[in-house]
Formats: structure tokens, C-alpha cells, sequence
């Protein structure tokens, strides 16, 4: 049975973890943390509980394809609901907007609060929509770096669309053009940043993420985020994943170009195959001692940041 040695606990790791026992590898993961789940963690504090990092949960079928592949009943595993609203907009001039997770209630109220027809907000839905089942197959679904993602007919489909996927504009100057309204801008500019992106800059065919929580929904797991890290942390185990926690990685072994393992600390684990989840600059620099690659991904522009406040509230 081939050996995999999987670097990093978080969602990623966990889940090609998963996918890889399933396959039949006999895998083992290493965490630095003494816990898995990475940014999906939680804090307990004076009685409340909050989800750090995640806290929108769209697309809920990826979490139970994992586990149906482990060949377990979903609704034993894992349960959810979908949300009303997933966020709420509160702008100086006193105006709030209800986020809702629905595009035609969402299209309703943000025409009542900002005067723009109803008709162009929902125009403007069904193009996210379009945007996002066009490439979806392409950009989220295969590999770019595999030559046979291009060869597939899905993916000859998205290409020959190209020039109807809002890739040579910006999303801010798309969304101006399309509403003239700064508020409606902003928030739709806004789904840029959930990858890091600035909506300045960014092709506008980013206009596909409101896809997600709109016309999808965002859900909620029951006992928050959180449960999702310890679903996926409990499949490994049922799978035969070895999980060490408290065992950062501090290097991969080759011999003559071959991977062989990876060091810890302590100890030396032989395997066939390294999966990294760990972020690529680190990989580079101190696991594979790459320094001159390590540089050039340094240089790269650092996407946005963000300030987060958790709040316990009595009421
Ligand atoms: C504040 C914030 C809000 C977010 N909000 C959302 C949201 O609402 N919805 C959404 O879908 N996504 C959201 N995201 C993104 C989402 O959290 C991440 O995409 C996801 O959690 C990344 O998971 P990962 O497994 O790839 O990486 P990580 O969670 O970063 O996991 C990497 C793991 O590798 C471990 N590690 C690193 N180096 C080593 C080493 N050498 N040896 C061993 N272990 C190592 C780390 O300790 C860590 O546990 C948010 C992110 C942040 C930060």
C-alpha cells in the first residue's frame, strides 16, 4: 500500500486526507497545532463561543461528497441550515440593508433601500450565475496546471465564451456601469475581497461569487463552524488517517529527485507521496529549501487584510 504524508491540518489537508484514505493510501497528516482544523477555530471566552476565521458556509454538498465517499449517511454525519439572511449592511447615512440569502428577497430590498429597479439586481444575479456555471468546470472544479483541463468539451465551451466572462474590465468599473449607485457598488464590490482581491483591479468576471451566498444560500452548521474542522477530523479517523498534532514539519526528503518523506522535529516518516496544504511561500522556503522560488512568490502583491471584531452581547 503506497504511504502519503499529508503537511497541514486545516480544511484542505483534512479533505485530500479523506480522499486519499478513500482511495486506498495509507495516509498519515501532521499539524503544527495541537488541533486540526487551522483557521476554521473557535474561541470559548466567558461563556460565549465564536467562530474565528470562516463564518459563510455556501455549498454545503462539497462537505457531504466527502462524506459519501467514506460511504457514510450524511444526515447521521453532518447537520445544517440554510440561513434567512447571511449578513446585514449598515452604512452611515443610517440606511441598513438586509443581506438576504435569497436573490429575489435580496433583489426586493436592496431596491426598496436604494432606489435601483428591482429587474437590474436580478439581471445582475443571473449574470453571476452565468458567470459561475460557464467556468466553474474550468477554474474551480480541474487543475490549471494539467494540460487536459483544456482538452475536455466543458472546458472548449468556457474558452470559447471568454469574451462574455468580464475578464478585460474591472468588477468595480463593471458594477459602476451597471448600477450607478455607490451603495449597490460597494456591496457588490465587496465579494471581491473574499479572496483577498481589490474590486479596483480585479476582473470583473469576480461578479460570480455572489453567486455562492445569493442564488445559492449560505447555511449554517449546527454548533457553528467549528463542527465542520471535528466532522472532518472524525472522518479521517474512521478512514485510517494517522493524525499528529503537535508535529510541525520541518522539511521533505528527497533522494535523486524523488520524495522520500518528511522530517518533524524529532522524527523521520517515509512516504511515496508529500501533499502540501501548508502556504506555498513556506513550502517553498523551509520545506523545500527553495529560496530563490521563495523570493519570487514573496514579491508577489499581498492581497487585502481585514480587521475583525468578536463581540459576546447581552441582548
Ligand atoms: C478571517 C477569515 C475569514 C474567512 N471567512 C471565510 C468565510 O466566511 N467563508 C469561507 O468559505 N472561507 C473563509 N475564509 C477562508 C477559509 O478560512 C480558508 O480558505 C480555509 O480555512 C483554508 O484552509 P486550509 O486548510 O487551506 O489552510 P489553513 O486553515 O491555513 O491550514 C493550514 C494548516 O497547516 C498547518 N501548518 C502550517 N505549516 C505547517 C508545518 N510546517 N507543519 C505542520 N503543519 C503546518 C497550520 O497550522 C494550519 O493548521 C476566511 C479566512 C479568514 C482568515
Amino acid at each position: 500500500m503506497k504511504k502519503i504524508n499529508v503537511v497541514g491540518g486545516g480544511i484542505g489537508g483534512l479533505a485530500v486526507a479523506i480522499r486519499m484514505a478513500v482511495k486506498g493510501y495509507k495516509v498519515k497528516l501532521f499539524e503544527s497545532n495541537d488541533y486540526v482544523g487551522g483557521k476554521m477555530s473557535q474561541i470559548n471566552m466567558q461563556g460565549y463561543r465564536f467562530d474565528t476565521g470562516p463564518s459563510l458556509f455556501t455549498q454545503p454538498h462539497l462537505i457531504e461528497e466527502l462524506i459519501l465517499l467514506c460511504n457514510k449517511n450524511p444526515e447521521e454525519y453532518f447537520k445544517y441550515h440554510k440561513l434567512k439572511e447571511s449578513c446585514r449592511y449598515f452604512f452611515e447615512d443610517h440606511t441598513r440593508i438586509v443581506g438576504y440569502s435569497d436573490s429575489n428577497l435580496f433583489a426586493k430590498e436592496l431596491s426598496k433601500k436604494t432606489n435601483i429597479e428591482s429587474k437590474k439586481i436580478q439581471n445582475h444575479l443571473k449574470k453571476s450565475a452565468y458567470l459561475y456555471n460557464t467556468t466553474k468546470s474550468l477554474f474551480l472544479e480541474k487543475s490549471l496546471h494539467k494540460f487536459r483541463t483544456y482538452t475536455n468539451l466543458k472546458s472548449l465551451i468556457a474558452i470559447c465564451k471568454l469574451p462574455s466572462l468580464d475578464l478585460f474590465t474591472s468588477m468595480s468599473k463593471r458594477n459602476k456601469k451597471r448600477f450607478k449607485n455607490p451603495k449597490v457598488e460597494q456591496i457588490f464590490n465587496r465579494y471581491a475581497t473574499y479572496n483577498g482581491s481589490n474590486p479596483f483591479k480585479a476582473p470583473a468576471i469576480l461578479n460570480l461569487i455572489p453567486h455562492l451566498e445569493i442564488n445559492q444560500g449560505a447555511y449554517f452548521p449546527e454548533n457553528g463552524m467549528r463542527s465542520i474542522a471535528n466532522l472532518l477530523e472524525r472522518l479521517c479517523l474512521e478512514m485510517g488517517v494517522h493524525i499528529h498534532t503537535n508535529s510541525k514539519v520541518k522539511q521533505i526528503a528527497f533522494d535523486h529527485n524523488k520524495v522520500k518523506g518528511i522530517h518533524t522535529k524529532d522524527e523521520f516518516y517515509e512516504s511515496d507521496i508529500v501533499i502540501c496544504n501548508q502556504d506555498v511561500y513556506f513550502v517553498y522556503e523551509n520545506l523545500l529549501n527553495e529560496k530563490k522560488i521563495a523570493k519570487k512568490i514573496q514579491k508577489q502583491e499581498r492581497s487585502t487584510s481585514a480587521i475583525i471584531f468578536y463581540w459576546g452581547i447581552k441582548k
